[in-house]
């Protein structure tokens, strides 16, 4: 744990008076070394091992940065796994406990495609999703990603692991360059330093070796 309290930052005061109702105090390592960066509006890549409180880092940037009375699709967070996506979604939910009307949609594969598509024509602030189904979603047309100004991807060493380079890739060709773009991973293999080189702009990286 950082000796930083989450009051120290620039966040939405619904959003600090949250953290203190979800017990959450001070930060940890990797949030209180990335979030100012996050909330100033740059590009981070953030290794970090499981269990650092990567997903707050992330998410409390997404919430920051959003503006809820805008409906429309701001933020795309990739994950390798429907089950990672439904933790991240689930996390950011409690995040976003104070912001009233938020709208956060998960996409993955595995579940039926109609309802999916009937979620999305009634809109989302944020989508949390797996790239295969969310590429399937942008190939169909049932999904635009125009005004996507923040574009996350967590657990980005297992998503190219798990082979998910070009999906990731049509992904973003889809999504305006004109965004900030958040990078989280365990592990930091040459591979996700080409892929970082290519879709940030001049990232500031953070690494935190412990836990908390
Ligand atoms: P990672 O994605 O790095 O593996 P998670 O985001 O899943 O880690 O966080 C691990 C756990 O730590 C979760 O249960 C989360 O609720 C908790 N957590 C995250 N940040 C804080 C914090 N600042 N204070 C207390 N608990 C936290
Ligand atoms: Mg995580």
């Amino acid at each position: 744990m950082s000796q930083l309290s989450f009051s120290t930052l620039q966040l939405k005061p619904e959003l600090i008076q949250n953290l203190e109702s979800m017990g959450y105090q001070q930060m940890t390592d990797i949030q209180a070394q990335s979030l100012p960066t996050i909330i100033a509006g740059g590009d981070v890549i953030a290794q970090g091992k499981t269990g650092s409180g990567k997903t707050a880092a992330f998410g409390l940037g997404v919430l920051e940065k959003l503006d809820v009375k805008r409906f429309r699709i701001q933020s795309l967070i990739l994950c390798p796994t429907r089950e990672l996506a439904d933790q991240v979604a689930k996390e950011i939910r409690k995040l976003a406990r104070a912001i009233h009307n938020i709208k956060i949609l998960t996409l993955c594969g595995g579940m039926p495609f109609g309802p999916q598509v009937g979620s999305l024509e009634h809109g989302a602030h944020i989508i949390v999703g797996t790239p295969g189904r969310i590429e399937d979603h942008l190939g169909k047309g049932t999904l635009k990603l125009d005004d996507v100004n923040m574009l996350v991807l967590d657990e980005a060493d297992r998503m190219l692991e798990m082979g998910f380079q070009a999906s990731v890739d049509f992904i973003i060709s889809q999504i305006p360059q004109q965004r900030q773009t958040l990078l989280f991973s365990a592990t930091y293999p040459a591979e996700i330093a080409d892929i970082a080189k290519k879709i940030m702009q001049s990232p500031t990286k953070v690494t935190v070796e412990g836990n908390h």
